[in-house]
């Protein structure tokens, strides 16, 4: 258990799937009247009045729009405050893949029969996760030649998570629906997760730009991973729970460790026999990172 964790008296594991529910109930309440989140996890309106766009769609609509609104930047303002505290941990904490990923590998497991975080050698580890920067700006130059935010509008998974979450809202509460969008966002979502079954982790290592940008806020962000010197027993542990491929043993004895691809899901601090005093989630400046 962090101190986090120990705070509130829950394991960061499950402190994390609070958070995630929490959030998905603050937008539902939105169709009962209660306006505290608006929108999705791409675009929304927090607590009342502020507005709140997700980097990467940030940039791709200006790129496909070619205009400059100062309600965009304002918008894209607390997002980038968000990641500069917090770092890529919107994967670890908000992204709700990371949650239905985690299912599809425990099914994958079971059927399999090997335990939960014994992550193999997948093709995920093979590709460089650089790629993500590659495919990102694909994406973008797609958006510009053809004037729509393409990853945004059709492939983005927090946006055809919102589209499957509002097709069954409205269908439970008997509104009209667009079968099509929800159909065509049931299909993204369903073919990321049979995606995740082949290649665990390949979208979210090397593929999402969504996460790759928040990545980038990891070299400066506060939230960081550190290191408590002397009380690593080289069990490797903390690599084996880490779905990421986040190098952690070969980085223990330096006081933390900022890597683009870690979404400071505490998987690794939970996973360390030493349970949080070696490796902690740290929001704490450390001078030599
Ligand atoms: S990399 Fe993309 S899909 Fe994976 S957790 Fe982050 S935002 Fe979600
Ligand atoms: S290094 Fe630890 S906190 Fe970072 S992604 Fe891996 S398990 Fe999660």
């Amino acid at each position: 258990m962090t101190k986090i964790g120990r705070y509130f008296k829950v394991k960061l594991s499950k402190l994390r799937r609070f958070v995630l529910l929490g959030i998905i109930i603050l937008f539902l309440l939105q169709f009962f009247g209660v306006k505290a989140l608006v929108g999705g996890l791409t675009g929304s309106v927090a607590v009342w009045f502020v507005k709140l766009i997700d980097v990467f769609a940030y940039f791709e609509s200006l790129i496909a729009s070619k205009d400059f609104t100062m309600t965009a930047f304002w918008a894209v303002l607390p997002a980038i405050a968000l990641y500069l505290i917090f770092g890529r941990a919107f994967c670890g904490w908000v992204c709700p893949m990371d949650f239905l990923y985690e299912i599809v590998n425990r099914i994958k497991d079971k059927r399999q029969g090997s335990g939960v975080g014994s992550q193999k050698k997948t093709i995920a580890d093979k590709i460089s996760p650089k790629i993500g920067y590659v495919v990102a700006m694909l994406l973008i130059v797609i958006s510009a030649l053809i004037s729509i935010p393409f990853f945004t509008n059709y492939i983005s998974h927090l946006t055809n998570f919102f589209r499957t979450l509002t097709g069954g809202v409205f269908l439970a509460l008997d509104l009209p629906v667009e079968p099509v969008v929800v159909v065509y966002s049931l299909s993204v979502i369903t073919a990321l997760l049979v995606l995740e079954y082949i290649y665990p982790r390949l979208w979210c290592r090397a593929l999402c730009p969504v996460g790759k940008t928040y990545g980038l806020f990891n070299k400066v962000s506060l939230l960081k991973l550190k290191f408590v010197e002397g009380e690593c027993g080289e069990c490797n542990l903390c690599e084996q729970m880490c779905y990421m491929n986040v190098k952690i043993a070969r980085n223990i004895d330096r006081p933390g460790l900022r890597d683009t691809n870690c979404i400071y899901c505490g998987r690794c601090v939970e996973g360390c026999e030493t349970k949080g005093k070696l490796i902690k989630l740290s929001l704490k400046r450390v001078k030599e990172l």
